[in-house]
């Protein structure tokens, strides 16, 4: 066997001949393994992920007050056992045996007290290493003919320098392969490689030459763009090209399939694809508090571990009242177990009824019962009943996405180190998890297609002459620094006989590589820096520095500018090129047709009386018809609306509901209440109803905003029950029903408070949670509050009464805002009288539904960006003037409010129409 070794060569094809036996090229993981089987020593890999457990194990075991890590280790002892164990791998695999005294060193002092403990640790890499090491001392064969290295023998780490002279000395021929000589020809190319090479040469060329070219792109895409066009430019000349992958290449292989190019398939890992997430979310979901948020994500994941009617009517249930246990949740739980019980039935089930409860008791354990206190943990045996769910769940789809078979595996990982672990914290628990998923697994469905093409993961993997180099996402490879290992440690590390690499040893080795691909270009070398990642800015890779010095170097007689912009091009300079013409190919390219912004269409044209009210009509539907048609026939007609994990209440929206139901719980208990006995009530109802209504305010670091928010709310309550009072007021109903009907469709309506004066006049209250009340205001002097008109017209038709008031209350502030006379001098003076907003909102209805007839549907905020596109005019002035129209007519006016509304990409309000 000969073996071409390098520190890089991990993972690159055996040989790159067309035929060949016998010849292999490796990186150390292979070679240990070749080593490992030849010495008969090959056994079952352990997953790091129970040596992390185990070496936990045996610093539980001498952990006290007094132990180094014992800071750490009480916070997060998982982390700490994973950073020990690193820092006692990378001693043993230096020839550490924990027997060595140590005076200078607490961490050495710890790590050997562990080491010397009698409790079980896996044999991990190092001990594989020193096991073949053992072996190869005592002279045991391998049977290799030669091993040719890479990088210079110094250049090894030391343990495998100190590998390299064993097996020299059983008769392995080592050699070293011949370092790169650069390029023979006049190009600039050739003269920077000279330069590097330290070789008297000629000067840059100044024109026309490509030979040598750091190319910058600002984003991806572009550069994808780019190199894809020069791959297809001559794909008959791609044989001689090599390309080192720097970065992800998702969006390269989507421009390389455009042009008909196989792909590179070098997608990079990731551990955040939806499939991934069920583990975490179904564990992350077993802690108290809940996590409203993250019971959400695992309801709304497209695979969820609970079918979609389950997750369907939880998901309703929160969007109505963000917590558990409400009365939200509790009916929905009601109609999940019908509608299982149901479906049971429908099969012939005979104990569908009992069925159904066990299945939502279990729904109800799993989702809100079954929490634990992340201080305390979580029992081993629910943690494993967690992820045994997960498997069942799972198991069943394995055929048909094996991405998911990694989950499973995972979930049986999860299984095997709780064992004996009785609970676990949450800390830990996340820990163990990170390191179970790892980085990630690969995307599936993108792999590497059969290429003309070499393609390397590594400069360092570059070991032979290549025609052509592509060097894509030249940028900062970033790569972690080496453990710091202070030279007192070193020092005694060293009388012992462990040599552990000095970081800069490692540098040098990785520049070497870089160096070794750039030398190895024989006719191109072209380094494509991509600016931007992810829209991120990145920094370019530390070689781009090098080769601009050696041009600057070689190219004397220019200015350090000049020479620099002989050699780098920017993809921008190559744009709206009819003639593409780039580092030797060509490309007739063809203009493409100017993409046009979405045409902005105020009108739409539909068939004649078919879009029309359904049966029944609300506050909210009125408001929308009149404010914006195409607005309404969306959400209204075309039941469009946000997914419901979109449309989880938070901040004011969350405190208002809230607020409401306090209301009405202590409404129903009595009809009248003193302001003192209100906010008392308030106080208790918020504390019984925030788990239900509010639960994110009971999470951690929230706790201010919770005491902020209780003291808000009573404060709300006092001050509404006061005015109630204050106005002579009494409570009728809460949530009173109020109907009607508009030409034939019935309008329904829910009154917050229905209150009567001494003389029996009814008054609707409606109760707002707003950070100002200066736009409700505006709108009752305005005369276009359409909901108090709405609901005094309801009220007016069923109490056949002359006098109905309405107002708002808003909350936050303690205002009472309306125009009845009730309010004696507190009252609002109107432009116009509720009534007459109403006919004038019936007015502007009769005119809609007429366009609706007649085909023809209005998106308002188009027809006022239309205006303010074509005149220039502001839209607070367009708005005023359509007001004044709309009442030249006799009708109503209402803001579309398009920065609110959820169409706006639909109609082409946003979205790049403007
Ligand atoms: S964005 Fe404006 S114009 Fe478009 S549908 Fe919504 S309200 Fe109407």
């Amino acid at each position: 066997m000969r073996i071409i070794f390098g520190m890089y060569l991990d993972g690159v094809p055996w040989s790159n001949q067309l035929a060949s036996i016998g010849e292999v090229r490796t990186g150390p993981w292979g070679l240990l393994s070749i080593l490992e089987t030849r010495l008969g020593l090959s056994g079952l890999p352990v997953h790091p992920v129970h040596r992390i457990d185990e070496y936990m194990r045996r610093m539980e075991h001498i952990d006290c007050d007094t132990a180094w890590f014992h800071n750490s280790f009480a916070d997060d002892p998982w982390s700490t056992a994973r950073q020990m164990l690193m820092w006692r791998d990378e001693l043993v695999e230096a020839g550490w045996q924990g027997d060595m005294n140590t005076v200078s060193s607490l961490r050495l002092q710890a790590l050997t007290e562990l080491e010397n403990l009698d409790l079980p640790l896996s044999p991990g890499r190092p001990e594989r290493l020193r096991k073949v090491i053992k072996q190869l001392e005592k002279g045991n064969k391998v049977g290799i003919a030669s091993i040719n290295l890479v990088e210079p023998w110094k250049l090894l780490p030391p343990v495998w320098g100190y590998l390299m002279g064993l097996l020299q000395e059983q008769g392995v021929r080592i050699g070293q392969l011949p370092q790169p000589t650069g390029s023979k020809h006049t190009s600039n190319l050739a003269a920077v490689q000279n330069i590097l090479l330290g070789n008297a040469g000629h000067g840059l060329v100044p024109l026309k030459d490509d030979s040598l070219v750091l190319l910058e792109a600002d984003n991806e895409w572009q550069a994808a763009e780019h190199l894809a066009l020069w791959l297809a430019a001559a794909p008959d000349f791609n044989e001689q090209v090599t390309i080192i992958c720097g970065s992800d290449t998702s969006i390269l292989d989507q421009a390389l399939k455009r042009r008909g190019l196989p792909c590179l398939g070098r997608a990079e890992i990731s551990r955040w694809r939806q499939v991934q997430q069920i583990l975490p979310l179904m564990l992350a979901n077993a802690w108290k508090p809940v996590d409203i948020r993250l019971l959400v994500e695992m309801l709304s994941l497209t695979k969820t571990p609970f079918p979609w009617f389950v997750c369907h009517s939880l998901l309703r249930a929160i969007a109505e009242e963000p917590g558990v246990g409400g009365r939200a949740w509790e009916m929905a739980l009601d109609e999940i177990e019908t509608s299982y019980r149901e479906r049971l039935a429908k099969h012939g089930d005979t104990q569908s009824a009992e069925k159904a409860r066990q299945y939502v008791q279990q729904l109800q354990g799993i989702l809100v019962e079954e929490r634990f206190d992340p201080g305390e943990g979580i029992p081993e045996g629910v943690l494993r009943d967690r992820c045994q769910k997960v498997i069942n769940w799972l198991g069943k789809g394995l055929d048909k996405d094996p991405m998911l078979i990694e989950i499973v595996s995972q979930a049986r990982e999860m299984q095997k180190i709780a064992l004996g672990k009785g609970k676990i914290p949450r800390v830990t628990l996340e820990r163990m998890l990170d390191t179970v998923i790892g980085a990630g697994s690969q995307n599936l469905d993108i792999y590497e297609e059969s290429a003309s093409w070499h393609v390397v993961d590594h400069p360092g993997q570059v070991i032979e002459p290549c025609r052509e180099i592509i060097w894509w996402g030249f940028q900062d490879p970033m790569t972690s620094s080496s453990t710091y290992w202070s030279q007192p440690e070193r020092s005694e590390l060293q009388a012992a006989g462990v040599f552990i690499e000095e970081a800069r040893c490692f540098r040098h080795r990785e520049a070497k590589a870089w160096q070794q691909a750039f030398l190895n270009a024989k006719e191109r070398f072209i380094a494509i820096y991509i600016a931007r990642m992810d829209g991120e800015a990145v920094s370019h890779h530390p070689y781009w520095d090098t080769i601009c010095q050696a041009v600057t170097q070689t190219g004397k007689e220019y200015t350090g500018e000049e020479a620099r912009k002989m050699v780098v091009r920017k993809c921008k300079e190559f744009d709206n090129q009819e003639n593409w013409a780039f580092a030797g190919r060509n490309h007739t390219l063809k203009k493409v047709d100017g993409a046009k912004p979405v045409e902005l269409i105020p009108a739409y044209r539909v068939p004649e009386k078919v879009i029309k009210p359904k049966a029944k009509l609300s506050y909210s539907q009125i408001s929308a018809l009149i404010a914006c048609p195409m607005k309404w026939a969306l959400q209204y007609y075309a039941g469009l609306s946000l997914p419901q994990s979109q449309a989880i209440p938070s901040g004011n929206q969350m405190l208002g509901t809230l607020c409401h139901r306090i209301v009405e719980e202590l409404y129903a208990v009595q009809k009248q209440w003193q302001p003192e006995a209100a906010a008392k009530g308030a106080g208790n109802l918020y504390d019984q109803l925030l788990p239900s209504m509010a639960s994110e305010l009971l999470l951690e670091g929230r706790m201010v905003e919770k005491h902020r928010y209780r003291e808000e709310i009573i404060r709300a309550i006092y001050t509404l029950v006061e005015a109630i009072n204050r106005y002579g007021l009494t409570v009728e109903a809460t949530e009173a029903p109020l109907e009607g009907e508009i030409n034939g469709i019935s309008l329904t309506g829910y009154a917050d408070l229905l209150l009567r004066d001494h003389g029996g006049q009814a008054f609707v209250l409606d109760m707002k949670w707003s950070i100002s009340a200066k736009y409700m205001r505006q709108e009752v002097e305005d005369g276009s509050a359409l909901q108090l008109a709405t609901y005094a017209w309801m009220l007016k038709n069923a109490e056949a009464a002359p006098d109905v008031h309405a107002g708002y209350f808003m909350l936050a502030q303690g205002q009472f805002i309306s125009d009845s006379p009730l309010l004696g001098s507190n009252a609002v003076i109107p432009a116009r009288s509720l009534e007459e907003t109403w006919d004038m909102a019936v007015a502007t209805l009769d005119e809609v539904w007429n366009d609706l007839e007649q085909g023809s549907l209005k998106a308002h905020g188009i027809e006022e960006l239309w205006t303010h596109m074509q005149s220039g005019e502001s839209f607070d002035k367009i708005r005023a003037q359509r007001q004044e129209q709309y009442l030249e007519k006799g009708m109503l006016y209402l803001n579309p409010l398009c920065e609110y509304c959820d169409f706006g990409r639909l109609c082409g309000w946003s979205g790049g129409s403007k």
